[in-house]
């Protein structure tokens, strides 16, 4: 059950000079941080981490988000999710990120609550998008800017391997122990 996630602290964390607040979240849990680097990456990098399967999905998301808010549109959810990718690319590639990789008991579902709903509006205080980020990803859609909402952390297990291949080498992970080891063993 000891699992790794990738968590990414986007553009917007790094320029808000929020990269101490939110990894001092993380280690006060007890995840043991086993890889750490900026990279300022570019849109082919970006799209591997965020493929275009990804349109649909974000798409769909948004369209259920405005109906919830009354927003109306006659754009499908295909043409939303490609506006919203776009966004996404370019957001992601307008400043650094800090990447890193943390381990833990069920990593990849702690880290998702500490960072809360994907829409910052729906994150609830005391995770990371709640309290610090205040917008939705309806408005961002909207607006037409990248839905800036700091973070991202890995979905699931299998998501999880395969984002850690892409952004660490084997070399930039690291193995050793840390005083929470005495407490999960
Ligand atoms: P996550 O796993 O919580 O990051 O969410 P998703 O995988 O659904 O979406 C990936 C990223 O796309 C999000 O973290 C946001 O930065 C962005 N995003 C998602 N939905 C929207 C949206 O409706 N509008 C905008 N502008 N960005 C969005």
């Amino acid at each position: 059950m000891i699992e790794r996630s990738l968590v990414l602290l986007k553009p917007d964390a790094v320029q808000r000079g929020l990269i101490g607040e939110i990894i001092a979240r993380f280690e006060r849990t007890g995840l043991k941080i086993v890889g750490l680097k900026m990279v300022w990456i570019n849109k082919d990098f970006a799209i591997k981490h965020y493929p275009e399967t990804l349109i649909p999905i974000v798409g769909k998301k948004t369209l259920d988000d405005w109906k919830e808010m009354g927003i109306e549109t006659d754009k499908t959810a295909e043409q939303l999710g490609a506006q919203i990718h776009k966004d996404l690319l370019e957001f992601t590639t307008e400043a650094p990120i800090v990447a890193m990789v943390l381990e833990g008991v069920h990593a990849v579902l702690i880290i998702r609550k500490i960072v809360g709903h994907t829409s910052p509006h729906k994150a609830e205080p005391g995770t990371i998008r709640g309290d610090y980020s205040p917008i939705s990803m309806g408005y961002a859609t909207q607006r037409g800017f990248g839905g800036r909402n700091l973070i991202h952390a890995s979905g699931n297990v299998k998501e999880a391997e395969h984002e850690i291949a892409l952004w660490f080498k084997p070399g930039e992970l690291f193995k050793y122990s840390s005083v929470h080891d005495a407490h999960v063993q």
